[in-house]
């Protein structure tokens, strides 16, 4: 059963529908039905079935979750809804997966200390919570777990570089979720270092960055939510940074949505009624669904890693590229959107074929990475390593 029907609900019903000897029936349910009428039509598979949704109503959702009965709900709302679902889940007794990790609507803050402490509840119930089974958190998170295992005995510094290099012809527009995407990249930046977390101001430090295929973009430190789980998880971790390309272009815009307040979250009176700035802006942007049909060019996202394998220094490149427009021939969204999907249904087809499954709350690093680094070339996001080369980190 998928939630939402948005850019990334979109990829993973049709991964899914792809790997019909693993996901035998498919529920799409979104707030807006029509939205995942869309989608089947798009799909033209009878075996997906659609609902109209608010994951909000924990008991609406429960019987719809008992009247379906699930293997699995693969969450890919907003994360304003993480905790509704899993409540959910709980109830009705199903396993549960998402790819962004909680944040509270009236606060711009997200950290998995909510989600973490659903995890005796899980385990009581026998149930699994599988968190971050995206790109960023999630592929760039089994990517540290793959450098760990095969080729590292400790891993020391970690930076995971994300950049877009595609052009969808608009002055500015958002890639996902405009109101989760500006909220993300106008906050604080921090990265870990020596056992604390160092903040930073937003975009305070740039470096140019060479991305394979691509070249040499500005790149950006700001936060990013895997951080929290793999310097958790990968204790020999000294230094764990994230960095994000922003052409000078988007970030004039973003400057100006915030410095006007069309950033802001607080509620304010228009015309007799209260408005969230940030959500009006989201109404008048373009819809992130919409960029894909002029969308060209290429992701890159990987992780650059040093440490220390038979007493010998040695670093590691892991990265995939992905293409716009190959992306949207075959699912019609672009790369964003296809980089999220294609990884939570391979976390799902993890669980649902009991490759990776035990009682409990789990980010994805904590697992095998070998069965889900093999599903990544077979279903769309091949990988590429470099090891011993210069990181420029
Ligand atoms: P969209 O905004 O395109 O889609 C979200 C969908 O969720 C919409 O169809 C919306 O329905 C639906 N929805 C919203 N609220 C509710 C609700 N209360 N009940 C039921 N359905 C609801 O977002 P994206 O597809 O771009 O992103 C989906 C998720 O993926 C987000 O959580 C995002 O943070 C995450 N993500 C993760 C990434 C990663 O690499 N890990 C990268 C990119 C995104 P309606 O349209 O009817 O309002």
């Amino acid at each position: 059963m998928i939630i939402g029907a948005g850019g990334v609900g979109r990829v993973v019903a049709y991964k899914c529908a792809q790997q019909k000897e693993v996901f035998s029936d498919i529920l799409l349910a979104s707030r807006t039905k029509e939205k995942c009428d869309e989608i089947k039509d798009a799909i033209g598979d009878d075996r997906i079935s659609t609902a109209a949704i608010d994951a909000m109503d924990v008991p609406a959702l429960v019987a719809l979750i008992r009247s379906f009965q699930p293997d699995l709900v693969i969450h890919v709302a907003l994360p304003y809804q993480d905790l509704a679902i899993m409540d959910a889940c709980l109830e009705a007794g199903v396993d549960y997966l998402d790819t962004a990790n909680y944040e509270p609507e009236d606060e711009a803050k997200f950290e998995y200390k909510w989600q973490w402490a659903y995890q005796d509840r899980f385990k009581e119930k026998g149930l699994m919570a599988l968190l971050g089974s995206g790109f960023d958190p999630g592929v760039t998170s089994v990517f540290t777990a793959y450098a760990a295992k095969h080729y590292f005995d400790e891993i020391h510094y970690l930076d995971i570089v994300d950049c877009n290099a595609g052009d969808h012809g608009h002055p500015f527009a958002t890639n996902f979720n405009p109101e989760i995407n500006i909220r993300e990249v106008t906050q604080k930046g921090k990265y870990w270092e020596n056992g604390e977390w160092v903040e930073t101001e937003p975009h305070q430090f740039k470096k140019k960055l060479h991305y394979p295929e691509i070249g040499v973009k500005d790149s950006y430190l700001i936060y990013h939510e895997e951080l929290e789980s793999l310097v958790k998880n990968f204790p020999t971790i000294k230094r764990a940074r994230f960095w994000m390309t922003f052409s000078e272009e988007y970030l004039t815009h973003l400057r100006v949505i915030q410095n006007i307040g069309m950033a802001n979250i607080d509620p304010v009176e228009f015309e007799g009624k209260q408005i969230v700035p940030i959500q009006f802006l989201k109404a008048v942007l373009p819809d992130p669904k919409s960029l894909g049909a002029n969308y060209k060019g290429w992701t890159s996202i990987g992780c650059r890693i040093r440490g220390i394998k038979d007493g010998k220094e040695r670093t590691c490149y892991i990265y995939n590229n992905a293409s716009h427009e190959a992306a949207y021939a075959e699912t019609g969204t672009q790369a964003v959107s296809y980089t999220t999907g294609v990884p939570a249904m391979i976390g799902a087809k993890m669980m649902v074929t009991d490759q990776w499954k035990k009682p409990g709350v789990y980010n994805v690093e904590e697992f095998n990475p070998d069965p889900f680094m093999d599903e990544l070339n077979k279903c769309g996001l091949p990988w590429k390593v470099e090891l011993d080369i210069d990181l420029e980190l």
